[in-house]
């Protein structure tokens, strides 16, 4: 066995990811976008980017509704009304679409315990950021997942913020120990246009790695699938 990457990108750039979207099929990568700010920023041109994307073999998870921070929300509000103002709205709106909306990511990968237990309850598998590489080592059958960034520009740090050596390195390492290599990005874009970008060359070098080491890709619900 060779392992597998399962690639997720975050937030709303709905344009730049049908933008790649070819490429990403003439690699054979399949991706899990996690969409945020829906369904009041997505209009039906949105949505019908969003069809693109699920009919090229890519998944659709959500990640909120409005972005707020988890555990900021929950110093004011309840766990309750966390789910009727950033969770419920969003589901029920992507499953009315027809879109299974079975994983969720959190929005500044910040969760509580009690958090992570109720969305449980709606979701196959949750995703957080990685704090070590061994962590976005991910092995079937996982629900709560951790991701590696991949953005080579973060707003406020210095340019090409992640070398892309030690992501290959991750990838050989799940290659040799079967595991899932989970990593995630924000918009596709040659330069910071949106607070975090991987850049379209960054990206092809970590695939092109996935593909050279023979792994293959998977969503974010099939690794809990198994
Ligand atoms: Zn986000």
């Amino acid at each position: 066995m060779a392992g597998a990457v399962c690639l997720t990108f975050d937030d709303c750039t709905l344009d730049s990811w049908v933008d790649a979207a070819p490429l990403l099929t003439l690699s054979r990568a399949r991706a899990t976008f996690f969409i945020s700010y829906f369904p009041h920023a997505v209009d039906g041109a949105g949505l019908s980017k969003l069809d693109f994307l699920a009919a090229a073999g890519h998944e659709l998870g959500c990640h909120s509704v409005n972005h707020f921070h988890p555990q900021r929300f929950l110093s004011v509000f309840t766990v309750d009304e966390y789910l009727r103002t950033e969770v419920l709205p969003a589901v029920r709106t992507m499953r009315g679409c027809g879109i299974s909306c079975t994983s969720w990511c959190y929005p500044f990968n910040a969760s509580t315990p009690e958090l992570q237990a109720r969305l449980a309850e709606l979701f196959v598998i949750q995703r957080g950021r990685a704090e070590t590489p061994e962590q976005a080592l991910a092995a079937p059958g996982d629900r709560l997942i951790f991701g590696r960034s991949i953005d080579t520009y973060v707003a406020g740090q210095p340019d090409r913020v992640n070398d892309v050596a030690p992501i290959l390195a991750l990838l050989e390492q799940a290659a040799d120990a079967d595991r899932i290599a989970v990593l995630y990005g924000h918009d596709i874009a040659p330069a910071a246009t949106i607070a975090h970008a991987v850049a379209p060359q960054a990206l092809m070098a970590i695939i092109n790695k996935a593909r050279d080491l023979g792994m293959s890709f998977v969503t974010a619900s099939e690794i809990a699938n198994g």
